[in-house]
């Protein structure tokens, strides 16, 4: 073991042969993207960063709520009453965690116009979002990009992840052709979700990180991975003879249809909140001091240098909030 100071914080996982210390400097020099900094993207980028992941780009374009905290790990009461950008709010814990990592918050959705600047130099891409459209993206431009990939989802007490190695395994369209239609898969407000699961499914997801960016790619997980923590099931599916046999439009077609926006609805998807996000691509500055002085007659108003929360009267029980980035 080498007496190395700075590697010293990792002596325990160096410890573990499948990673070594040849494998702790691949993960320093390594670069991530991870969608989605809710509740799988929270656990993801805890485990990332503890363990040292070089560049961690953290893209979220969500703001914390209190009801968040019951499985979103890296937030606390205090972000909330700051109303803190997600990805900003982490950024700033995983500073606190490991200041020797690169955390780079990006405060934006996800879309077609901008996922290939967001990965193209990243070597793994970690699904942390809650939403479909975003995964297929994800999928195509990890498969046009050849770069790897690892799903996760969980919804109630439910949850499944499976790694992608475009060209080795199949893409997430060898395996689920179609999103499911809108309502028919179930959301977080409507279906709820435990804790557990989000810890379980984001673990296996940062296990597969590791394997992949130490250059352990013989150890990846090749099954569908489907856990249920209430109905005590565990299931692996095997995939792997999918590769080649079905007639997948991503993979063997290479038709990039969510890229080339041939598919999806262009919306942004929010978790079921009784609230309207509303994004202006064309307004790169915002002067909220401004806007706040008109909307201050109609209603109450806060802000701070990420978010501009507008309660228009008669107030409701809830709240319609406008976002508008200065980024
Ligand atoms: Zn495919």
């Amino acid at each position: 073991m080498t007496a190395d100071g700075s590697l010293e914080r990792y002596s325990r996982q160096m410890r573990f042969p499948g990673v070594g210390e040849t494998g702790q400097r691949r993960l320093l020099n390594s670069h991530v993207t991870l969608c989605g900094c809710g509740a799988l993207g929270t656990v993801l980028a805890n485990a990332l960063v503890r363990a040292g992941v070089g560049h961690l780009r953290l893209v979220d374009r969500d703001f914390i709520e209190t009801n968040n905290l019951q499985r979103q790990v890296l937030f606390d009461e205090h972000d909330v009453a700051e109303n803190l950008p997600k990805a900003e709010a982490a950024a700033r814990k995983l500073n606190a965690i490991n200041s020797s990592v690169h955390v780079e918050p990006v405060v934006t959705d996800i879309d077609r116009t901008n996922i290939l600047q967001l990965v193209e130099d990243a070597d793994l891409i970690l699904d942390g979002t809650d939403n479909f459209e975003i995964r297929y993206l994800i999928n195509d431009v990890a498969v046009k990009l050849g770069k790897p990939w690892v799903y996760g989802g969980c919804i109630g007490s439910h949850g499944q992840t499976m790694t992608i190695l475009p060209g080795q395994t199949p893409c997430l369209r060898c395996v689920f052709e179609a999103a499911p239609a809108p309502g028919e898969a179930g959301t977080c407000e409507t279906a709820g979700v435990l804790s557990p699961i989000v810890n379980i499914v984001a673990s296996y997801q940062a296990a597969e990180a590791f394997k992949i960016l130490t250059g352990q790619r013989a150890q990846i997980n090749r099954e569908l991975i489907y856990i249920d923590v209430w109905e005590n099931i565990q299931r692996r599916i095997k995939i792997a003879p999918l590769l080649g046999k079905v007639d997948c439009p991503c993979c063997r077609r290479r038709r990039f249809e969510w890229l080339d926006g041939e598919q999806g609805s262009h919306t942004t998807s929010l978790c079921g909140r009784n609230a309207v996000q509303v994004a202006h691509r064309s307004a790169t500055r915002l002067k909220f001091e401004e806007l706040a002085g008109h909307l201050e007659a109609l209603g109450e108003v806060n802000y701070n240098r990420f978010m501009l929360r507008f309660d228009a009267v008669p107030r409701r029980p809830s709240h319609h909030q406008g976002n508008k980035r200065c980024r």
